[in-house]
């Protein structure tokens, strides 16, 4: 992932607009709420809820499988967390404030994801929404096959 800013100024501002989000939105600001955002932010990869509910748990968070669950939806509610469908996998999520734009490949044989970032894909959303008249606001991209090394060694 491109870090464009310092992660605690990242964090700092992702925790104002959480609150202001659980605020108007006339949810209660628990201290749970607030680890799983920051647990989110600290890591870098893809995980599916369960596993950062496991995650929660080896770190002694005494947070229920429920409250990560719905923290998750409220965060992809304020465009803090991205959710994605890869494949036929469960949704995976990210952080997305603070992060550059970018697409997915996934191997289909061992889950893996990996990202990229080309700047032809905004060139194609520019000429496509003027030529289309279509307000283009996001897009989701991704590519399936197998990851070189082990897995295309296997199949
Ligand atoms: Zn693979
Ligand atoms: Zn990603």
């Amino acid at each position: 992932m491109a870090i464009q800013k310092n992660e605690e100024t990242i964090l700092k501002e992702v925790v104002n607009i959480f609150s202001a989000h659980l605020e108007s939105n006339n949810f209660r600001k628990t201290p749970e709420r607030y680890a799983i955002l920051e647990e989110i932010y600290r890591r870098d990869d893809h995980f599916d809820a369960e596993a950062l509910y496991i995650h929660m748990k080896n770190q002694n968070y005494r947070v229920s499988r429920a409250t990560v669950y719905n923290t998750l939806e409220l965060l992809v509610s304020c465009d803090l967390v991205k959710k994605h469908q890869f494949g036929k996998n469960l949704a995976q999520y990210e952080k997305s404030y603070g992060y550059k734009q970018h697409d997915h490949l996934i191997c289909v044989n061992c889950g893996k994801v990996v990202e990229f970032c080309d700047p032809r894909i905004q060139q194609i959303k520019n000429m496509m929404g003027e030529l289309l008249k279509f307000n283009v606001t996001h897009h989701s991209l991704n590519l399936y096959g197998d990851c070189e090394g082990d897995c295309e060694a296997k199949s």
